[in-house]
Formats: C-alpha cells, sequence, structure tokens
C-alpha cells in the first residue's frame, strides 16, 4: 500500500480503499501531542476518538475523503481536555488547505458547476471558498492608486464599472455595477486617492458625482472618443432615416457604402469619396449630415478650451433644422456635460484602452459562459504574468491626432495613443536610498499582456 498517497507528511495513511468515484483513505496524525497546551504538563491520558471526513484534492480522476481518527486527551495535572488538531486542514471548512487552494484556482479557468463535480462539493462552497481566496490575492496584490484614472463601462452581463490606469494601459479593478454608491464606496478606501490628478470618463452622471464627492482635486475630462462617437452616431441616424425612401437594392447599397459616411473626409479613396458623393448629391440630407459630421471632428482639432468653444458654438449653430434631431443627442451632451468636455483642451487624456478592453471583455464573456462576474473580474485582475510593475512613460504622440479610419465599427479607435501633452512630463523621480528597496509596484493587469493571454489560450 502506498504510505505517500497523501504526500502530506503529518499522516500516517492507515487503509485506501476506492470505488469507481472516490479513495476513501483512512489516516491518523503521525505525531500525536505530547504536552498539554495549557499547562505544558507530559502527563496526558486518552479521553476519546471522533472520526472526521476531510476532504482533499481530487486524485487519479476521483474524489478523495480523508477519514482521521482525532483523538482528544486528557491532561491529569490541569484537568484541561487536548483536542488533537489536524495539520494542512482548513478546519472552518473540513478539508485540506491544499484542496482550498486548488478550488480557488481551479475556480478561475472552469465554472464553479464543473469544480464541484470534480470535487464532490456542492457549488455554494465553491463559490464560497473562491470568494475566500479572491480576498486573499486582493491582500496580496495591491495595485497602485492611478494619477490618471479611467472610468469605464462594459458590458458582463449587465453594465459594470471598470477602473483604469490611464498612463499604464491597465485594469485596476471591476466593479460589480456602475451606480454612484458602487463607485463612491470604491473610490473613498483607495490608497492615496487624493493624489488622483485626472479622471477621464464617459458622460455617465454617477461616475461624475462620485469623483466630484470624493475626490474634488481630480480634473474630470470626457473621453473625446465617447463624443465623437456620437456625430458618428448621428451620421448612422440620417443614414437610416432615409431607408425608407429606398428601394431594396439601394438599400443595401447604402448599407455597404455606410463605413464610408463613417470615415473621415481627408482618409477616403478616390472611390470612396465618388461613392460618397454619389449619395450625397441623391440625397441632400446624407451631404448634410456628412457635412456636420466632419466640421464637429474639426471641434476637438481646436487650439485651446476658448477655441474649442467657440469652434463648437459655430457648429451648432450652423444645424439646419431638418438635420437637428439627428443630432439632438449629441448637442444635448454637449450642452449638459460642456465644462468636463472642454476640460479636454486643458489636459488632453483619453483612454486609449477601451476598444480593447471591450473586445478582451466580449472574448472573455463568449468563453466565460456559465462564469460569475466575480469568477471573469478575478480572472483579469489576477492572472499570473499580467501584472504590469514598471510605470511607463504616456506614449509620445504626434501633435496632430491621429483620427480613427471610421468612427463606431472600427476597432480602431481605440489604437490612437492619448496625448502627452509638453506641460504633462513630470521630471523623472530619483530614488532614494531607502526606496530602492521597496518591493516593486504593482500597477494592475496589463490589458495587451491580457490580450496576448488570452490568444494563446492561457487565460
Ligand atoms: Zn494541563
Amino acid at each position: 500500500m502506498p504510505t505517500n498517497i497523501l504526500n502530506l507528511t503529518d499522516y500516517k495513511i492507515a487503509r485506501v480503499e476506492e470505488d469507481d468515484h472516490d479513495y476513501h483513505i483512512t489516516a491518523e496524525i503521525s505525531n500525536a501531542p505530547t504536552v498539554c497546551m495549557a499547562c505544558g504538563s507530559e502527563r496526558l491520558i486518552g479521553h476519546g476518538r471522533n472520526e472526521q471526513v476531510i476532504r482533499d484534492i481530487p486524485t487519479h480522476g476521483k474524489r478523495v475523503a480523508i477519514y482521521v481518527d482525532t483523538r482528544r486527551w486528557r491532561c491529569q495535572d490541569c484537568g484541561k481536555t487536548v483536542m488533537e488538531s489536524l495539520p494542512a486542514v482548513n478546519a472552518r471548512r473540513v478539508m485540506t488547505e491544499r484542496l482550498c487552494k486548488w478550488i480557488g484556482q481551479q475556480s478561475m479557468k472552469r465554472t464553479f458547476a464543473s469544480v464541484a463535480e470534480d470535487t464532490g462539493l456542492d457549488e455554494k462552497t465553491i463559490r464560497n471558498i473562491f470568494r475566500d481566496y479572491v480576498n486573499e490575492l486582493e491582500a496580496q496584490f495591491r495595485f497602485e492608486t492611478p494619477q490618471w484614472m479611467g472610468i469605464d463601462e462594459i458590458y458582463l452581463i449587465k453594465p459594470r464599472c471598470v477602473i483604469a490606469n490611464i498612463q499604464n494601459n491597465t485594469v485596476v479593478d471591476m466593479l460589480a455595477n456602475r451606480n454612484k454608491d458602487t463607485v463612491v464606496k470604491y473610490l473613498f478606501q483607495m490608497k492615496h486617492r487624493d493624489k488622483v490628478q485626472f479622471v477621464a470618463m464617459d458622460m455617465w452622471a454617477p461616475y461624475r458625482d462620485a469623483v466630484t464627492a470624493v475626490m474634488p482635486q481630480a480634473k474630470i475630462v470626457i473621453d473625446k472618443f465617447h463624443v465623437i462617437k456620437m456625430a458618428n452616431e448621428a451620421m448612422e441616424k440620417a443614414r437610416k432615416g432615409i431607408r425608407a425612401d429606398l428601394d431594396l437594392k439601394q438599400r443595401r447599397g447604402l448599407m455597404h457604402d455606410r463605413f464610408v459616411l463613417l470615415k473621415r473626409q481627408r482618409d477616403l479613396t478616390d472611390k470612396e469619396a465618388f461613392n460618397l458623393d454619389g449619395w450625397t448629391k441623391n440625397y441632400p440630407v446624407l451631404g448634410e449630415a456628412y457635412r456636420l459630421k466632419e466640421s464637429f471632428y474639426s471641434v476637438y482639432e481646436a487650439s485651446s478650451k476658448e477655441d474649442a468653444l467657440a469652434r463648437y458654438e459655430a457648429w451648432s449653430k450652423s444645424v439646419p433644422p431638418e438635420i437637428r434631431p439627428h443630432f439632438s443627442d449629441l448637442i444635448r451632451a454637449f450642452s449638459n456635460w460642456q465644462p468636463w468636455i472642454l476640460n479636454y483642451f486643458d489636459h488632453k487624456v483619453t483612454n486609449a484602452y477601451t476598444e480593447s478592453l471591450n473586445s478582451l471583455i466580449r472574448v472573455m464573456d463568449r468563453m466565460g459562459r456559465g462564469y460569475s462576474f466575480e469568477a471573469l473580474r478575478a480572472k483579469i485582475l489576477f492572472t499570473e504574468g499580467a501584472h504590469k510593475h514598471k510605470l511607463s512613460r504616456p506614449k509620445f504622440e504626434r501633435m496632430r491626432d491621429v483620427e480613427p479610419d471610421y468612427g463606431i465599427p472600427a476597432d480602431a479607435m481605440g489604437y490612437c495613443a492619448f496625448v502627452a501633452e509638453p506641460v504633462m512630463a513630470r521630471p523623472r523621480k530619483v530614488a532614494k536610498p531607502h526606496e530602492l528597496y521597496e518591493p516593486p509596484k504593482n500597477y494592475g493587469a496589463d490589458i495587451n499582456t491580457l490580450i496576448e493571454l488570452l490568444e494563446a489560450g492561457k487565460l
């Protein structure tokens, strides 16, 4: 009989039985207590036994239960009873510590249901163990508070809030929802939250209100891409608006050419320009909407806040009444969010990663049917090898922005490097002697690394 089937040195194996599904291993503790824990006396006598069934890691495809005859001892000097404590066992869960850890790790890769199936435990237990495991990981990995923070939304069963580090292209956390209370609570417990300088976000009032309440020093900047996306959406509305006037063939043609309408004029090929010309000549509404979309983009080419506002106001006045309904969402958003939209022209921070993050989440969501939000969150935040330990300097960007080829359907949007104004550059920090030995800082899960891991099937 293999004495080491358990590979737990603190146990002596007495008997191994197996059936189709399970190993039943009878064992006892190698070293019985020799002294009373209360008084140190060596005069201990046996005082009853109690069989416990301890769960352990599945072995050879079978579930494992260890039957341990725990003995109770009584001290003849002080009268106290001593219960043999079980080494390597998580007393609260009546299973080995290594099983707890294994369940935690497995739950990052597989559904709770399949881990439950393998261990013979119920799903609720698996979920609880996983929660403890995540808490441990959270204590182990403390991510640096971003100085430039991105607050984003991703869709995972329902909308969730993502906290990101813009300078590092990393995810720092994912919150179960995007309510103000949730965000306030999260930001409030952040270490050095007073060091956050900028927060780039979408036009979502609870985010703005939470940041204003908890980090009043942080400047809120509405992400440029969320604003110009609305100009593209207006273009789409104009296109859909004329659909009713078209026959099937024309409709198909327009659907086919929709990307031309969303593309920047300066990026059109000759053929695309020709197609665009055809549509806009036949349908003046499309031409007008296209002109407005293009001129809205030029607001973002402004050199200052004042310039941007002047450009916007001129633009808004130039929207003819018959086209206005298509652009009304954009106009309303701009007037509701004007101060924060205009902040961009003082501090050109933007979430360059939004699109790559969204595609990452989409793929994970598709692969992760049956996973809970907590499991996907843990996978993103705590996957080994995905953490970024060095502070990157903001990416270099030439003075003129590089616009995406075309708008909404393009993943290209996210690949525009964010802008680093010369004024933002900080002097390089010189390490003081005592800082040299600090553990490396952890800036969170690197989005590009996560995508690489996912593509390699390692996530
Ligand atoms: Zn004693």
